[in-house]
């Protein structure tokens, strides 16, 4: 039987098969990093999502101790020092397919949203306004050319729902050979022939600021920017003045350089419709990333 620490909130059902699974589990979550030092040693498995940081300090006490696993529900690593806990023996897992449907419905409601003024409309009329000048000017996604940047699992996804509103998909990823649905075409080539650009990249120093001034200044007039993937990969500032100028008719952002963005200009500019990292919030990517936590706490432990 392992000991297995929950720090952030995860499905009831998950937490059912890890016990039906013969282990103790313990849920402790909101811990400061503070009680995170002196509890994890204790406990062989950490079960965590985004808000728990699983830095070097908690890692080397933790490893002189018993763990031996942690497990991220969902897909960025961003929060683990990862380096440090291979070198320490810890195994780090992640559920990378799990909410992939849920971010990439969230980057098409975006774009949706993005082009139909569905956030200022919304508040303005509930102020008692009834804009139909302002807003009846809208895009549409049919006809339009789709740009992804990056072309894994989130963005394969968008492809798709894509396809299904009659867009054309291009995508830049240098990872990824040819797609039998989607032409692949350098950074240059995307940035000038979109119509909507949307990012699903990891935040590395290679993706860092990816889209900045001069990337912005080779984009079609009047282009929609999606940001669903990491804050940091496009440069903020850089964008609110793509906004100002009129090159980006409106952007649709979910992921920040600073989380929460706090007093940002960038949240309150009129054509941005922001939302706080919701991309794998539904209650099915839960139940999945539930599901497959469990899974990966068990098959380790067996
Ligand atoms: P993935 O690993 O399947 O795909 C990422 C793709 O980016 C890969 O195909 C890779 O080759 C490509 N890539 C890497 N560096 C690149 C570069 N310099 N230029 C172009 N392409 C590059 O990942 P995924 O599951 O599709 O996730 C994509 C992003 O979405 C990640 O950053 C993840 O953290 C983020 N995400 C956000 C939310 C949210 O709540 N908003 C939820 C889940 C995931």
């Amino acid at each position: 039987m392992a000991r297995i620490l929950i720090c952030d909130p995860v499905d009831d059902a998950a937490l059912k098969a890890i016990r039906d699974g013969g282990h103790e589990v313990v849920e402790k979550t909101g811990m400061s990093p503070e009680e995170l030092l002196e509890t994890a040693p204790q406990f062989d498995a950490l079960v965590v999502r985004s808000a728990t940081k699983v830095r070097k300090p908690v890692l080397e006490k933790a490893a002189r101790g018993n763990l031996k696993l942690i497990v991220r529900g969902g897909v960025g690593l961003d929060n683990i020092d990862t380096d440090v806990a291979a070198g320490l023996g810890i195994t780090v897992n992640n559920t990378p397919a799990a909410s992939s449907v849920a971010v990439a419905e969230l980057a098409m409601a975006q774009m949706l949203a993005c082009s139909r003024f569905l956030g200022p409309a919304n508040l303005t009329m509930k102020n008692g306004e009834w804009n139909k000048k302002s807003y009846g000017k809208g895009k549409e996604l049919f006809g339009s050319t789709l740009g992804l940047i990056g072309f894994g699992r989130i963005s394969c996804e968008v492809a798709r729902m894509a396809r299904g509103f009659g867009m054309k998909v291009i995508f830049f990823d240098p990872y990824i050979d040819d797609a039998e649905d989607a032409q692949k075409v350098d950074l240059d080539t995307l940035l000038g022939n979109s119509d909507f650009i949307s990012l699903h990249i990891p935040h590395n120093k290679d993706t860092h600021y990816l889209l900045d001034s001069a990337q912005f200044g080779m984009m079609k007039d009047g282009v929609v920017i999606v940001n669903c993937a990491r804050g940091g990969t496009v440069n903020e500032a850089a964008l609110l003045a793509a906004l100002d100028s009129g090159k980006v008719f409106a952007a649709g952002v979910d992921v920040f350089e600073e989380e929460p963005p706090g007093d940002s200009p960038l949240v309150k500019h009129q054509k941005v419709v922001v939302t706080p990292h919701i991309g794998a919030g539904t209650a099915a990517a839960k139940k999945r990333v539930g599901t497959e936590v469990a899974r990966k706490i068990n098959s380790f432990f067996e």
